[in-house]
C-alpha cells in the first residue's frame, strides 16, 4: 500500500521532537529545543507533553457535568394563554418525543442527533484520544487519531445547532396556539457543556498523536 505522496503508509515519521526541535503550535515554524518564544509569531513554545492532557480532562469533565442537567432539566417551557391549558415543560428527549408525536420527524431527528448522538460521541472520542495520546501507534493508527480529532473540531462549530432549534421553536410557537415558550435552564447547561467540550478538544495537543510512532529504522535511512 502506498500513500498519495508515493511513500509507504508504514514508513516511520521523523517528528520535530525527535530531531531535537520544537514546533510552534501557532504558525508551524520549528525552533531549536529550549527556545521559549516563537520568533515569528510570538507564541510560547512548549514541547509536546502528556501533562498537557490534564487540561483536556478538566474541560472534558466540566462538559460532562453540565451535560447531565442539560438532559434532566427542561429545555423548553411553554405557558398557555392565561394558564388555561396548563403549563408544560419538556426535556430534550421529551421534546424529541413531542416533535415525533406531531409528525415533525425531520426536526426531531436534528434535535436527537445534535443533542444526544453528537455530544456523547464527542465525549467518547476526546476521552479515547486523551487515553491513547503519546502511546505507541502505527502510522495508520496515528492517522485514525488525527481524523478523529479533526472530526471533533469540525463538529464543534455545529454543536450549538440544538440551542438554535430551541430558539427557532420558541419564535414559531410564539405565533401559535400557546401564549409563550421560553428556553429552560437546560439550554444554558447545554450551551456551557458544548463550550467546555470545545475547550477540551482545543486543549488537546495534536503533536501528541505523532509521539507514539516508531523511530526510523536503519533500513529506511539507507533507502533514501
Ligand atoms: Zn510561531
Amino acid at each position: 500500500m502506498s500513500g498519495p505522496d508515493g511513500l509507504s503508509d508504514h514508513a516511520p515519521v521523523l517528528t520535530a521532537h525527535r530531531a531535537g526541535l520544537v514546533g510552534c503550535r501557532g504558525c508551524g515554524r520549528v525552533w531549536p529545543r529550549h527556545t521559549d518564544v516563537c520568533g515569528r509569531c510570538g507564541a510560547r513554545l512548549a514541547p509536546p507533553d502528556r501533562r498537557s492532557l490534564q487540561a483536556v480532562w478538566a474541560w472534558w469533565l466540566a462538559g460532562l457535568i453540565f451535560y447531565i442537567p442539560a438532559n434532566l432539566w427542561p429545555m423548553l417551557r411553554t405557558q398557555s394563554f392565561l394558564g388555561l391549558a396548563g403549563n408544560t415543560e419538556a426535556t430534550i428527549l421529551g421534546g424529541v418525543v413531542d416533535l415525533m408525536h406531531y409528525g415533525n420527524y425531520g426536526i426531531a431527528a436534528i434535535v436527537f442527533v445534535a443533542s444526544i448522538v453528537v455530544p456523547i460521541g464527542k465525549f467518547v472520542v476526546i476521552a479515547w484520544l486523551a487515553r491513547v495520546a503519546g502511546k505507541p501507534a502505527s502510522v495508520e493508527a496515528a492517522h485514525t487519531r488525527l481524523r478523529a480529532l479533526e472530526a471533533v473540531e469540525f463538529i464543534g462549530r455545529w454543536s450549538m445547532i440544538d440551542v438554535f432549534v430551541v430558539a427557532i421553536l420558541s419564535a414559531l410557537v410564539q405565533l401559535g396556539f400557546v401564549a409563550s415558550i421560553h428556553p429552560g435552564p437546560a439550554a444554558v447547561s447545554f450551551a456551557l457543556s458544548v463550550a467546555f467540550t470545545m475547550l477540551s478538544a482545543l486543549s488537546f495537543d495534536p503533536r501528541l498523536i505523532w509521539r507514539g510512532l516508531p523511530l526510523r529504522t536503519r533500513r529506511d535511512r539507507t533507502a533514501e
